[in-house]
């Protein structure tokens, strides 16, 4: 069986910055993985490039077998992403988005009902994206990456904004649905990560500087928590 996501190499450089250098990773169906890292630590940049949405300098990212540059409609359609940030389309009410946005993976209307009760949107179905508040405006992004029902999910900050409540709702959402998946999710939440991954990377300076379970991670550190790992890992970053 292929690796959900392969990443052979990945390298992206922003002129003298560089984001991404040389990453070389793997992993598997089922995997929720954290990824974390402290501001500016390269996150985003390979989300986005995991998401064929950014290409890479160099490097490789396949997808359930599928090679994001000589595949990448094949690819893509395996991926569900969240980017950073709010939905596009603001002016267009939360349904019609929706319908769009399944209509443009050509998914169908039962799947577009049923992301919408998933992220708990039924309230502002026909609201305006702009007009509604940070949290629903991300749940409205959540609810576009599960259309189709993707085997990769690709989720950038997916709980930034959410209240409490709304933040529990949707990790057990993520929890619940890991099973047939590969989730990735991005976090600057060290609770967050500890509670609803399987695996975590700690990514510093385009690098990834540690990759294993919670208690494999404290006990390459000699750590008791996460947050000094963390610290310990990403210190020169201060
Ligand atoms: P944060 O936690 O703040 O969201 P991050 O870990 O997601 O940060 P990235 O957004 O990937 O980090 O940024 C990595 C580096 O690349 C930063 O130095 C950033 O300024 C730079 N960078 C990212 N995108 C661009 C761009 N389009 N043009 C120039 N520099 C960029």
């Amino acid at each position: 069986m292929p690796a959900a996501i392969e990443v052979n190499h990945l390298h992206k450089s922003f002129a003298r910055i560089e984001a991404v250098k040389d990453i070389s990773i793997k992993f598997s169906e089922g995997e929720i993985i954290a990824l974390l890292g402290p501001n500016g630590a390269g996150k985003s940049t390979f989300m986005n490039m995991l998401s064929g949405f950014l290409s890479p300098d160099s490097g490789k990212i396949i997808i359930l077998g599928q090679d994001m540059a000589s595949n990448p409609l094949q690819a893509k359609s395996l991926i569900g992403f969240l980017p950073e940030g709010s939905p596009l389309y603001g002016d267009m009410p939360v349904r019609r988005f929706l319908a769009y946005m399944a209509k443009l993976k050509s998914s169908n209307a039962p799947d577009v009902d049923k992301v919408i009760s998933l992220a708990n949107l039924e309230d502002v179905v026909n609201q305006k994206i702009e007009t509604l508040s940070k949290g629903y405006k991300r749940r409205v992004g959540f609810a576009s990456s599960l259309l189709g029902n993707p085997p990769v999910l690709l989720l950038d900050e997916p709980t930034d904004g959410l209240d409490p409540n709304q933040k529990n709702h949707m990790l057990k959402l993520i929890s619940s649905m890991s099973k047939n998946k590969t989730i990735l999710i991005s976090t600057h939440l060290l609770d967050e990560a500890q509670s609803v991954a399987s695996r975590i990377l700690i990514m510093d300076k385009g690098e990834i500087k540690i990759d294993g379970s919670l208690d494999s991670i404290l006990k390459q550190t000699r750590c008791f928590s996460l947050e000094t790992a963390f610290t310990k890992l990403t210190k020169a970053s201060l």
